[in-house]
C-alpha cells in the first residue's frame, strides 16, 4: 500500500492494492470503506480529515499470475529478423512481469543489440546481489 504526502492545507492519497482478488467483486464504495478505515487507523491524524473525493480503478491485469512452464512462451529479446530486438515484462527475463523485469529486459535487449554489432564488450545486465539471511535457504 503506497501512501502519498499529507500536507496542512489538504492532502492527495492514492493507495495500491496488489493481488486484490478479495476485492474486486467489492462495490467502490465498499472499497473506499475499507481504505479509509485502515487509513484512519495507521494515521491517527487522518481521522479529523474529511475525504472529499475518490476514485477506485480496477487493474486484474497489472501483472500476470504465473503457472508452471510458463516462461516456455516469453520470447528471448534476439528475434529472426537481425535488427529487431524485444524488450518488455513479457519477454524472456528469468525474473517475473514487474518493473524489476521489464528493466531486466532492457538491459538484456542492450546486449543483444550491442553483440549483434560486434561491441562485445559492452555490460549492460548487473549481476544479482548475493542472497543474504534467510533467502540463503532458498538457493539450489
Ligand atoms: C495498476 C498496476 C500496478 C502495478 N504495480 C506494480 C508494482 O507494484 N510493482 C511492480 O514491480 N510492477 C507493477 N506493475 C507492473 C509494471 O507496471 C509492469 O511490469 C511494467 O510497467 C512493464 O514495463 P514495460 O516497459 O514492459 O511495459 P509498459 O510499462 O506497459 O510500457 C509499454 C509502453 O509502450 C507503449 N506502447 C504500447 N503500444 C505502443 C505502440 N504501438 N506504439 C508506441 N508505444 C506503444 C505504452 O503506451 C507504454 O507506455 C503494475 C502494473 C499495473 C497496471
Amino acid at each position: 500500500m503506497d501512501k502519498g504526502a499529507l500536507a496542512p492545507e489538504g492532502s492527495y492519497i492514492e493507495l495500491v492494492v496488489s493481488a486484490s482478488k478479495s476485492l474486486i467483486d467489492k462495490s467502490r464504495t465498499e472499497i473506499v470503506d475499507l481504505a479509509l478505515a485502515e487509513v484512519r487507523e495507521f494515521f491517527p491524524a487522518a481521522r479529523a480529515a474529511t475525504l472529499l473525493k475518490s476514485t477506485v480503478i480496477k487493474e486484474v491485469h497489472a501483472t500476470y499470475s504465473p503457472r508452471p512452464g510458463i516462461d516456455t512462451y516469453r520470447p528471448p529479446q534476439v528475434t529472426p529478423w537481425p535488427r529487431v530486438f524485444l524488450a518488455g515484462d513479457w519477454t524472456a527475463t528469468g525474473w517475473p512481469a514487474t518493473m524489476e523485469g521489464a528493466v531486466r529486459s532492457g538491459y538484456l535487449a542492450a546486449q543483444a543489440l550491442t553483440n549483434a554489432a560486434g561491441l562485445t564488450d559492452k555490460k549492460f545486465l548487473a549481476p544479482d546481489l548475493p542472497a543474504s539471511g534467510l533467502m540463503r535457504l532458498f538457493l539450489p
